[in-house]
């Protein structure tokens, strides 16, 4: 991979090093519809009907045969057609029918004139304008021709896939079972929420983003709690995450601290590499294979470790999960304020993005330093910053990222 001078690996070819080895691995079952919300299709949908069903009215109005109106007389209203209710009696010439919308359109029907351009003296009914064929009629399969793909396999089912499977009638899908996950933080100096700290002491607070960004995914996450800086217990638990799990996850415990011990246990019961990214923040990362499962480990910052999930561990555990992933989009801002940057490493700096007289306007969220949550919190997209670029002047175009899926 491309390694330069600087030692450091570019994002792109981290993420390429990554997909390159990973493949689905979760097995797919039948659900019904409603109980598939948040699940990976594992197969095209084909539609087994067309959409619209039947030819039917866009408008409340008055279909027609064109023939009927040459001359410009009055027609005779023959009768009315309601949405369920179609219109099933006579048409004889000089006739129209009164329609609703969503209603069959009786057959013969040439266009259906809205009603606000029609006047009613009874059920003498004049036209003020002429139609044109076809007009404000939803024809059969518009919308979607029967045997047409409607989604791809990968898609993630959201509110939006809901009602459009359910107007095809499909009362059950093929998803992928979720990608199980199992996580834990490593630091001796780590306690949970909820207990007193001791002098030199934290709270674990990385698990919960973790956790968070898992769940947002629709991964099942498996737990695994604050693991010490100890080599019998950290080589437990990765034990434990292999068996059970299809992928582990661990903060801290990367870099080159003394403390770390991870390393050392992970080359031996595992092919890990461990990565120094040209990105910022997060250098340090792990990524290879225990036994069974697939390994990331994230650096302890806390900044460090949401931005690494974010960027490399998510299209990751996407691609494990059979999950089709496009990254957010990327959009051209003006710097409302200067920006410090030191060339060398891909910044991802969060930035507070708000819409100003000209246009994008993004302001920097304070100090940058990996360990500022706050950094994160009040931020609502990445100031992305490439490698080589220094610092930015007030009122310079930037390429800024809104949060995508995880972070909000
Ligand atoms: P490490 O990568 O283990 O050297 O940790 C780097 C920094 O992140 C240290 O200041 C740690 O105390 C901090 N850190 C590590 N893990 C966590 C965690 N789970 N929650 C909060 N801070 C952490
Ligand atoms: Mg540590």
């Amino acid at each position: 991979m491309g390694l330069d001078t600087s030692g450091l690996l570019p994002l792109s070819d981290a993420l390429q090093g990554m997909l390159a080895q990973l493949d689905g691995c979760c097995d797919s079952e039948q659900l019904p519809l409603p109980e598939a919300l948040g699940r990976v299709l594992a197969m095209d949908i084909a539609s087994p009907l067309s959409v619209p069903p039947f030819d039917n009215s866009a408008m409340d109005g008055y279909a027609v045969r064109l023939a009927d109106l040459v001359g410009g007389a009055p027609l005779i209203m023959a009768g009315k057609a309601f949405a369920g209710q179609p219109y099933q009696g006579e048409w004889p010439a000089g006739h129209c029918v009164r329609i609703m919308t969503g209603a069959p359109v009786p057959a013969g029907t040439d266009a259906v004139v809205m009603q606000e351009e029609t006047q009613a003296d009874g059920d003498r009914i004049t036209f003020l304008t002429t139609p044109v064929p076809g007009q404000n009629i939803r024809r059969r399969g518009e919308d979607i021709r029967e045997g047409a793909s409607v989604l791809a396999a990968g898609t993630r089912l959201t509110a939006r896939e809901m009602p459009l499977l359910a107007s095809l009638g499909i009362a059950s899908v093929p998803v992928r079972r979720p990608l199980k996950v199992a996580i834990f933080s490593t630091g001796d100096e780590l306690k949970p929420i909820g207990t007193p700290l001791a002098h030199g002491d934290i709270y674990d607070s990385n698990r919960y983003g973790v956790r968070a960004m898992l769940d947002r995914m629709g991964c099942d996450c498996l737990d695994l709690g604050i693991i010490p800086d100890d080599p019998a217990q950290l080589r437990a638990a990765f034990l434990k995450a292999d068996r059970e799990a299809d992928a582990l996850i661990t903060t801290g415990g990367v870099s080159v601290g003394e403390a770390d011990f991870t390393k050392q246990l992970l080359e031996e019961l595992g092919e890990i590499g461990f990565w120094k990214l040209a990105i910022k923040p997060g250098k340090p990362f792990a990524f290879g294979r225990l036994p069974h499962a697939w390994f990331f480990g994230l650096p302890g910052n806390p900044v460090s470790a949401m931005v690494t999930f974010d960027q490399l561990v998510q299209p990751a555990l996407a691609k494990l999960a059979g999950q089709r992933f496009e990254r957010p989009l990327q959009l051209q801002a003006i710097a409302a304020e200067p920006l410090k940057k030191a060339p060398g490493r891909l910044d991802f700096q969060r930035g507070i993005l708000t819409q100003g007289p000209n246009g994008l306007e993004v302001r920097s969220t304070g100090s940058q330093d990996s360990a500022v949550f706050s950094s994160l919190s009040r931020a609502n997209c990445y100031i992305v910053l490439e490698r080589e670029q220094g610092r930015v002047a007030a009122g310079e175009t930037v390429t800024v990222e809104p949060f995508g899926g995880l972070l909000l």
